[in-house]
């Protein structure tokens, strides 16, 4: 879920620029000729009554008449938020491209300055916590440029149009009580609650669940507010990561150099082996010295495949991948941390000259390699594990370096088989 909470903020922007208002010329028309309320459309008459049924559920959880109807008066089914549920997006952004933005000079120079002004909330919190300063600002940069983007959509809104209809309907009914015992606990003003379109809210875009689970306040005013005190999204960042997991005194992992006789599948992300044994298959660091001795086991991945950069990750790594289950994510964090701290970044080159695959062409990526007799789950445009798994096995049977990752090339060599087999 996190991954499409995060996801839909940059989503939503570009889809509120894109929809069509209505022209100043039709709303005249329709004040002209019409004299009664407008007509309502199947989709209004059904979220009305799904906001008129979940008022039961909500009172026997708890929640006041008041707060009910003062947070979920006047809403309306927001066609925006129900597009943006369909969208399947033509390119999906390489990972270099995403570090670019997410790891920019500017947002390390920024996390440095905010870094410096929460000092004293930040030492309080490694303490407690024993999650280091630079993770929990990277955190929160990477989740809201450093509270600049708090998503522009009404929470109840958001959180109602997902629940009255359609996939992720538990989803929205779960969340959306989540936020109406956040509204009673925390006391907050439901009309001023923004939100991304997926109901993830403030400076961590946190869920309403996990806030009621996780949310600390920081700055000891006796609130936890998400959108306008900083601590109190640092000192809530560090419960979470903390109930994650975060081995105090441990880093998430950092950059590696493979031989070049590495066996690539072995850096899936999944295969955990000791740091001694990788050193053992010539695993080095990034300037090519032995690997530092670690006592934890250890996975390696190689997000644009194996002309780009490697990365050794121990389990902290993992603790971010909780946090937001996409590996683009947790490199950012872990490297955006790295620099804050003035340690170097990724220093290998991405691949750059290779052509993210559209969606159709992901489509035939999946279709091609079902045909195969390899199996990349299900043909949706998606290619996540099991299609990288996928084309791993497919590469390893045809005597390729099995670096699971989906280039142009190899799909012109999926189809082109396919065609010679007559599949
Ligand atoms: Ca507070």
């Amino acid at each position: 879920m996190q991954l499409l909470v995060r996801a839909g903020l940059a989503a939503a922007a570009m889809l509120v620029t894109a929809c069509a208002t209505i022209q100043p010329s039709d709303a005249r028309h329709v004040a002209h000729h019409h004299h009664k309320a407008p007509k309502l459309s199947p989709q209004d008459i059904k979220f009305n009554q799904f906001v008129t049924d979940f008022r039961v559920t909500a009172l026997a959880a708890g929640i006041t008449p008041a707060t009910y109807d003062t947070a979920m008066t006047g809403l309306h089914h927001n066609q925006k938020i129900e597009d943006l549920t369909q969208v399947q997006p033509e390119f999906v952004k390489p990972v270099w491209s995403y570090l670019d933005s997410a790891v920019s000079p500017t947002r390390v120079s920024d996390g440095q300055s905010h870094m410096a002004a929460q000092a004293t909330v930040l030492t309080t919190l490694e303490t407690k916590y024993g999650v280091p300063r630079e993770i929990l600002v990277s955190i929160w940069g990477n989740e809201s440029d450093y509270g600049r983007g708090l998503g522009s959509f009404n929470i109840f809104e958001a959180l109602a149009t997902l629940a009255y209809d359609g996939p992720r309907a538990e989803f929205g009914k779960s969340e959306l009580l989540a936020a109406l015992k956040m509204v009673q606990q925390e006391n907050l003003n439901p009309k001023d609650m923004p939100a991304s379109w997926a109901g993830a809210f403030g400076q961590l875009q946190m869920l309403p669940s996990t806030f009621l689970k996780s949310a600390v306040d920081g700055d000891g005013d006796g609130k936890r507010d998400l959108w306008h005190s900083a601590p109190d999204a640092l000192a809530s960042a560090a419960s979470e990561v903390s109930s994650d997991g975060w081995q105090r005194g441990h880093a998430c992992g950092y950059e590696v150099r493979l031989p070049a006789n590495f066996a690539y599948e072995q850096a899936d992300g999944d295969t955990l082996k000791s740091v001694a044994d990788w050193s053992k298959l010539g695993v080095r660091t990034a300037d090519g010295t032995a690997l530092p001795a670690n006592a934890e086991t250890a996975a390696i991945y190689i997000p644009a495949g194996m002309r780009g950069p490697a990365y050794l990750a121990f389990g902290n790594f993992k603790v971010i991948l909780k946090y937001n289950n996409a590996v683009s994510y947790a490199l950012a964090v872990c490297t955006l941390a790295d620099e804050i701290a003035g340690r170097p970044g990724i220093v290998a080159p991405w691949p750059r000259d290779e052509q993210p695959l559209s969606h159709d062409e992901r489509i035939a990526f999946q279709t091609g390699l079902t045909k195969l007799g390899f199996n990349p789950g299900k043909i949706d445009g998606t290619i996540g594990h099991d299609g990288r798994a996928a084309l791993r096995l497919y590469q390893k049977a045809h005597g390729l370096p099995a670096d699971g990752f989906p280039t142009e090339g190899v799909l012109a060599a999926i189809l082109t088989e396919v065609k010679q087999k007559g599949l």
